[in-house]
């Protein structure tokens, strides 16, 4: 047994979830992605003087979809903060976030890891705004700045310290990427940023209980990136600990070049970021009828449509799993379910034949030509036996592709 092999790594992630809204969260800018440097802009997210922000309703509402999916108590009477901190990509010299009384606290998140399913708790949800980006590798001299993301509105799902490794942070954020999907609150692409997580790493003995030093390490948006970065700093603390010397708490940057983490900061506390109530922002009140009305109006979610189709349906996990990937497609099917009953030669049918006209034509579910009721009817006339499959799929689909009136 190696050395290694006696100790455990605890995480937690702080995960930001770049919201779906048309506009900024405090004022009227467009949040469209890519845009040329320093277009998406206004003197509210510049920060001039004398400029007040203005809440943007639908990230209220995106906040509480998402903590409602994640089972999380919604406080009804929230209120926003200021945190002070002084770096060029925030023009105003802080950002507005929610300390003392975010919206949702607490909650939880299934993952399943194998055969074994693991509860990952939650401790909070907050809403804020994200900063400008620095770029510092297009001038040679220069830091360039582009302020179109500053103000763009986010999410922070701040978990407890349930995570034991590497895999099971990979597990959870492709989760939560297609949780954020399937509520339509974000687009939840990593390689643009959407969805990106810190993530805070300690080490200990196997069977000790209390927590150790932890380093954080920030603005991961490549899960591959962060399984390197995790493994990285698990065997450089261990060794650390080993030597008998202390972890020291700070915030880490990982260079996937050198697949080494390097000191950014020393790790700041709260009391660094001087927090005090946003005065220029009135506390959220959410009744009871608009917290009934988003639950009412949820979709079904990945999970619920996993458990139908293992359990009611009883598909294989792999099919599940495949049918759920997004839920335009699980509704297509559910649609397809009410005309067959035999669920697994319409999953085979979707997984299979569907699947892949798609992938030809690049073509996106909802844009399908064959509504879920012919699809059905020719599946029946399959298996009664009154057509062949070869047949079915070769000759007659491609057909009812061109002519889906007919
Ligand atoms: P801060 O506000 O200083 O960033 P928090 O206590 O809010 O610290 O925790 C931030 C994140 O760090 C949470 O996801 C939490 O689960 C995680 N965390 C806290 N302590 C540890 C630890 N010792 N090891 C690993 N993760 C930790
Ligand atoms: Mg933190």
């Amino acid at each position: 047994m190696s050395i290694y092999d006696t100790y455990e790594t605890i995480i937690g992630l702080e995960v930001h979830v770049q919201l779906a809204t048309k506009s900024k969260a405090f004022c009227a800018d467009d949040t469209t992605f890519g845009g040329a440097p320093n277009t998406h802009v206004s003197v509210v997210s510049l920060g001039h003087p004398g400029t007040l922000p203005k809440m943007n309703k639908k990230q209220v509402e995106f906040a509480v979809r998402l903590g409602l999916a994640l089972n999380c108590e919604i406080n009804p009477r929230n209120t926003f903060d200021r945190k002070n901190y002084f770096y060029a990509d925030l023009p105003k010299g802080y950002q507005i976030t929610q300390d003392a009384s975010p919206i949702c606290l607490g909650g939880s998140f299934e993952i399943k890891l194998g055969e074994e399913k693991k509860t990952i708790r939650l401790h909070h949800i907050h809403m804020e705004e994200d900063a400008g980006k620095l770029i510092h590798d297009i001038a040679p001299n220069h830091s360039l700045i582009d302020l179109n993301r500053a103000g763009v509105p986010l999410l922070e799902i701040v978990t407890e310290p349930d995570f034991r490794s590497a895999e099971e942070v990979d597990v959870f954020m492709t989760a939560m990427r297609q949780l954020v999907r399937y509520l339509e609150v974000s687009d939840g692409n990593m390689e643009e940023g959407s969805l990106r997580c810190d993530c805070n790493v300690s080490v200990r003995k196997k069977g000790d209980t209390q927590l150790n030093e932890r380093c954080e390490i920030k603005n991961m948006n490549s899960m591959r990136y962060a399984r390197q970065a995790i493994k990285f700093e698990q065997k450089r603390q261990i060794d650390l600990m080993e030597k008998g010397e202390r972890v020291a708490q700070n915030t880490l940057n990982f260079d996937p070049a050198t697949g080494t983490t390097s000191p950014l900061r020393q790790k700041e506390d709260a009391h660094d970021y001087r927090y005090f109530p946003e005065p220029d922002l009135c506390s959220i009140h959410l009744s009871e009828e608009y917290l009934a009305n988003i639950k009412n109006n949820l979709p079904p979610l990945p999970n619920e449509l996993y458990e139908k189709f293992t359990g009611k349906y009883g598909l294989s996990e792999y099919d599940a799993e495949n049918l759920t990937e997004s839920l335009d497609f699980a509704l297509y099917f559910e649609k397809l379910s009410e005309s067959t009953k035999n669920y697994k030669t319409s999953a085979n049918w979707m997984l299979n034949t569907v699947k892949s006209s798609l992938n030809d034509g690049g073509m996106h579910i909802k844009k399908f030509p064959i509504t879920p009721k012919r699809l059905g009817e020719l599946i029946i006339l399959v298996s009664e036996g009154k057509i062949n499959r070869q047949a079915a799929t070769q000759q007659l689909f491609p057909l009812m592709m061109e002519t889906p009136d007919l």
